[in-house]
């Protein structure tokens, strides 16, 4: 893979510029690798404020966001409850080191939400949260091995690293030098949506599993719902050999319902990750489960985990404010803003005659170019990722700011309105007619 540059029609000189000097002194630019646009090719858009559902660059060009910051910003951007909650935090001190009120409000807040959750530890990313869930795992059953799904991305865990999606996908990477043989020799990875695998697993390493992992919905191959069945097969498998099942809902966590991907299936977990909606766009996140196995983290119990930031009041304040807000007319109309996307996303490819799935994990929503429905990573990567730059770049071009990877969800805010929907209405042909026009040979991805 490579990131030839690639011509966009708006200019962008002043992004351009920044990305330069961004690369004298940040590796690639960007804090965060999909972000330098390496798989569609092209300047990376530097964001110099962002509003509703519009993102505005350093050129002064407008954009629909469908990226949403990858998913926490359900409300739009600078919703004013939130950005008045941030303020008045921040008036009364940034960081204590010290409990505060807010905190217990916003773990009880996640734990109504969420049934099986009944204990909350705040951290602050979802990086964070899986590597301590998986930890905790551990701790409490006594045993090594952790069980994750091809595709499924939970942070940049040392052991979650193998076969990853999200920028590991959009990268082409199997896994990542510096983690070694045995960060990695404990974790057992199997194909998405393939229950027979896993109980195959159970049976060679019987007593030596502690967990499994799985993204509740996953959202970072592109959007690859669970198929009927596979989270109760986990639930009843993990259940059956004394595993612990820990749902990662740092992306569905509060986004596809008021008590996310749990909301919708009902199935319960052990241990639950949260982050991006719960912080409202503040670096905050956090793990969860039943009381007996969450206090064997410290200092109750054994397990250790800790943070100077952890429950940042800055960051809970956001949280408390962004989860207070979310109320069902919100959830009624990310459902509704999803649906509308992937029907014009449909009408336009189907016009352009470009084989394509539109996929949906609640209202998530991504596009492969495939012929059949994708349930795995393996069926991901054979689509033809290759239309998707040119298809990126047209909508860009028109003013549509879509996640800058294949392998990634779209995002849908409350905030898209009429103009929103005209201007993506408006760039779809175009975008289509472009990915229509693409060939294997001219992509960069
Ligand atoms: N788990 C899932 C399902 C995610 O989608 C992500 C990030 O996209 C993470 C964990 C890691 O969260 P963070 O980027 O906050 O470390």
């Amino acid at each position: 893979m490579s990131s030839s540059p690639r011509a966009t029609q708006t200019p962008v000189p002043v992004s351009a510029s920044l990305f330069e000097r961004a690369a004298a002194i940040i590796p690639g630019g960007v804090n965060s690798p999909v972000r330098a646009f390496k798989s569609v090719g092209g300047t990376p858009r530097f964001i110099a404020s962002a509003r509703g559902s519009t993102l505005t660059d350093a050129d002064g060009n407008d954009y629909v966001d469908l990226v949403c910051s990858w998913g926490p910003m359900i409300l739009g951007h600078a919703h004013p409850a939130v950005v008045d909650a941030v303020r008045r935090a921040a008036t009364d001190g940034l960081s204590f080191g010290a409990p505060t009120e807010a905190e217990i409000e916003l773990a009880e807040t996640i734990a109504a939400r969420v049934d099986p959750v009944q204990r909350v530890r705040l951290v602050n990313s979802g990086t964070e949260a899986t590597m301590s869930a998986v930890r905790l795992a551990r701790g409490y059953t006594g045993r090594s091995k952790i069980i994750k799904f091809s595709g499924c991305y939970h942070g940049h865990v040392d052991a979650l690293l193998a076969d990853a999606g999200s920028g590991v996908a959009t990268l082409g990477l199997p896994t990542s030098p510096g983690v070694t043989g045995a960060q990695a020799a404990d974790t057992i990875v199997l194909p998405y949506n393939d229950l027979d695998a896993v109980a195959a697993a159970f049976a060679e390493f019987p007593d030596r599993i502690a967990g499994v992992i799985t993204e509740a919905a996953a959202g970072n191959m592109g959007t690859v719902a669970p198929l009927p069945g596979f989270n109760a097969g986990l639930r009843r498998l993990t259940t059956e050999h004394g595993a612990l099942l820990i749902m990662d809902e740092v992306m569905t966590g509060f986004r596809v319902s008021p008590a996310g991907w749990y909301g919708v299936e009902g199935v319960a977990g052990d241990l639950y990750t949260f982050g991006k909606v719960m912080s409202g766009g503040l670096p905050a996140a956090a793990f969860g489960g039943s009381a007996d196995i969450m206090n064997r983290l410290a200092p109750d119990g054994p397990v250790y985990q800790a943070g100077t930031l952890s429950g940042n009041p800055v960051a809970v304040a956001a949280g408390l404010a962004s989860l207070r807000a979310a109320d069902d007319a919100v959830y009624a109309a990310l459902d509704r803003n999803a649906q509308r996307l992937g029907a014009l996303l449909t009408e336009a490819l189907t016009a352009a005659g470009v084989a394509h799935v539109v996929q949906f994990a609640g209202n998530m929503v991504s596009v492969f170019f495939a012929d059949e429905p994708v349930t795995d990573y393996a069926a991901a990567k054979a689509s033809a990722t290759w239309r998707f730059p040119a298809f990126f770049h047209a909508l860009l071009d028109r003013g549509v700011y879509a996640p800058p990877s294949a392998f990634e969800t779209w995002f849908v805010s409350a905030a898209l309105d009429e103009d929103a929907f005209d201007r993506i209405a408006a760039a779809l042909p175009a975008a289509a007619a472009a990915a229509a026009a693409a060939t294997p040979e001219g992509s960069n991805a």
